[in-house]
C-alpha cells in the first residue's frame, strides 16, 4: 500500500469517528508526509492544526493507523512552513479547565459552524474559533477576531458559545461591550443612590461566575475609562481562573488606540485573528447556501447569484442583504422565478452607482460578444483578428454611450487598455454609424438586447 492509499483509509476510518465539523476542520486538508517503519509524520495546513491535533487527537489517530497497519506509530505533525523552514509560531497559553451546569447564555441559535463558510479569508479565524470551541480555557486565551463589519465576527462568536453550550454544561455569557458598560454604569447609579449591593452582585455574578465570556465589538469600550478599568478587573478574574475570553472589534488590539495600554497588552497574550473580505467563489457559496436554506434554488437563475457576487465585495451582510432584496421584490410581484432583470430592478437603490455601472459594462460585453459569437474574454484579450477587434470597438463605444464611466475606466474594464484606445474605437465606430445605415441599424439592434 502506498502513503496516499493509506491516508485515505484513515481519512474514512475518522470520518466515522469524529463530527463532520471536527473532520473539516482538522483533517481533510492534512495528508501523510512521511511514513516509516514505526513513524508518521502528518502535513498539516497550520501550526494551530498540529497543536489541537497533537492535544485532542492523538490517540485516535494511533488507535486507527494501528488498525489499519498492524504497527504502532511514533505520530508527529508537521506544517509546510516548518518544511520550507519559514516557522511561523503564534503566541498561545495554555490552561486547565474547571465545569459549570448550562445557564442563559444570549446566544442567537442560528449562528452556527455548520452555516459558516469558510474560505481563504476567513480560514484562519474559523480554524481558531472551532478550536477554541472544542477546547474552551485551554487552547488560546484570549482569541481576538477583527475584521471590518460585515465579515462574521459576531456569527463566529455565537457560533463558538453554541458549539460550547451543545457539548458541555459550561455557562456561556455573550455581551457586546454596550451592554457591559450599561451594566457597569447601572451599578454607579445605583450607588449614588446608596443603595448598590443588589446591582454589584448582579455584576459579578454575570460577568465572574461563568467559564466563557464572549465580548462583541470590544471598541466601543474606548469611550469609556471608568468601565475600561472594570473590565480589567473582570478579564484579570477569568483569566486567572482559566475561563474562555473571546473579544471582538472593528481593529487590531494595537490598532485600539484609546484603550489603556495594560488591556491591550493582555488582548495579546493570547491569539489575533483577522478575517478578510470573501473572494467571488466564496460569495457564490455563500449565496447558495442562503438560497438553498430557503428552498428556492430552482426559482433563482444563475446569473442573478453571479449578478449579486459580483455586486457585493465588500462584505457578507450586503451580499445577504441583496439577497434577500431580491427575494422580497420577486415575492412582492408574484414572480415565479426570479432572472437577472427582476435583480437589477430590485436591487438598483441597494447597491452603489459604481457597482450598478461596473455591472452594465459587464452586460453590454456578455450581449457584445454574444451577438458576435466570440467571448468576454476575447474582448478583453489582446487579440487583433478582426472578428474579434470590431465587436470589441463596438463595446467600448456602447459603453461609452450608456455608461457613465470615463475613458480610462472603460479601457480598465477591456484588458486595461490605454484610455486614447477607447477614445479612437468610439471615433471609429461613431464615424461607421454615420457612413452606413445597416451598421446603424445593426447598433441600435444590439442596444435592444442591452
Ligand atoms: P460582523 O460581526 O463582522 O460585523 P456578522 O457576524 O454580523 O459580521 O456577519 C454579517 C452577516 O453575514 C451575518 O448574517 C452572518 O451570518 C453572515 N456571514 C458572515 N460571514 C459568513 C460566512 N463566512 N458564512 C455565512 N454567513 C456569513
Ligand atoms: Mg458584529
Amino acid at each position: 500500500m502506498d502513503t496516499k492509499n493509506i491516508w485515505n483509509i484513515f481519512l474514512d476510518k475518522i470520518k466515522s469517528r469524529v463530527s463532520p465539523l471536527t473532520f473539516e476542520t482538522w483533517f481533510k486538508d492534512s495528508s501523510l508526509f512521511e511514513l516509516k517503519e514505526n513513524s508518521i509524520v502528518i502535513l498539516v495546513p497550520m501550526h494551530i492544526h498540529k497543536k489541537h491535533l497533537n492535544e485532542n487527537y492523538k490517540d485516535l489517530i494511533n488507535e486507527i493507523f494501528t488498525d489499519i497497519t498492524n504497527t504502532y506509530f511514533e505520530i508527529s505533525f508537521i506544517t509546510n512552513d516548518e518544511i520550507t523552514g519559514e516557522t511561523a509560531k503564534v503566541e498561545e497559553k495554555e490552561i486547565g479547565v474547571p465545569s459549570f451546569s448550562p445557564e442563559k447564555a444570549n446566544l442567537i441559535s442560528k449562528y452556527t459552524f455548520e452555516n459558516f463558510v469558510v474560505g481563504d479569508s476567513n480560514k484562519f479565524a474559523h480554524t481558531a474559533a472551532v478550536s477554541i470551541a472544542e477546547n474552551p480555557g485551554k487552547m488560546y486565551n484570549p482569541l481576538f477576531i477583527y475584521s471590518s463589519s460585515g465579515l462574521g465576527k459576531t456569527h463566529l462568536m455565537h457560533a463558538i458559545g453554541n458549539h460550547i453550550l451543545k457539548n458541555s454544561n459550561k455557562k456561556i455569557l455573550y455581551v457586546t461591550s454596550d451592554t457591559f458598560i450599561s451594566d457597569f454604569l447601572n451599578i454607579n447609579k445605583k450607588d449614588q443612590n446608596g443603595s448598590n449591593f443588589d446591582s454589584v452582585d448582579f455584576f459579578k455574578e454575570k460577568y465572574r461566575n461563568i467559564d466563557v465570556l464572549l465580548i462583541d465589538d470590544i471598541q466601543f469600550l474606548s469611550r469609556a475609562t471608568q468601565t475600561q478599568q472594570e473590565f480589567f478587573h473582570t478579564f484579570n478574574n477569568l483569566y486567572d481562573s482559566n475561563k474562555q475570553i473571546v473579544i471582538s472589534s472593528d481593529r487590531s488590539p494595537d490598532d485600539l488606540k484609546l484603550l489603556e495600554d495594560r488591556l491591550r497588552t493582555r488582548f495579546s497574550w493570547g491569539l489575533s485573528v483577522n478575517i478578510y473580505p470573501p473572494d467571488y467563489k466564496m460569495r457564490i457559496e455563500i449565496l447558495k447556501k442562503k438560497i438553498k436554506s430557503q428552498k428556492i434554488e430552482n426559482i433563482v437563475n444563475e446569473d442573478v447569484i453571479e449578478y449579486i457576487a459580483n455586486n457585493c465585495e465588500s462584505d457578507v451582510r450586503q451580499l445577504e442583504g441583496a439577497l434577500t432584496r431580491v427575494i422580497a421584490y420577486a415575492t412582492i410581484y408574484n414572480c415565479s422565478n426570479i432572472d437577472i432583470n427582476i435583480a437589477i430592478e430590485a436591487l438598483k437603490d441597494y447597491l452603489s452607482k459604481a457597482s450598478v455601472s461596473k455591472n452594465s459594462v459587464q452586460k453590454i460585453q456578455q450581449v457584445v460578444s454574444d451577438y458576435f459569437k466570440v467571448t468576454t474574454d476575447d474582448l478583453k484579450s489582446k487579440k487583433r483578428l478582426a472578428n474579434i477587434t470590431h465587436p470589441r470597438q463596438i463595446a467600448m463605444y456602447l459603453c461609452r454611450k450608456l455608461t457613465d464611466e470615463s475613458f480610462p475606466r472603460i479601457g480598465m474594464y477591456f484588458g486595461g487598455r490605454d484610455h486614447s484606445t477607447v477614445v479612437h474605437s468610439c471615433n471609429k465606430i461613431e464615424k461607421e454609424i454615420k457612413l452606413n445605415n445597416s451598421f446603424k441599424e445593426m447598433i441600435e439592434t444590439i442596444i435592444k438586447k442591452i
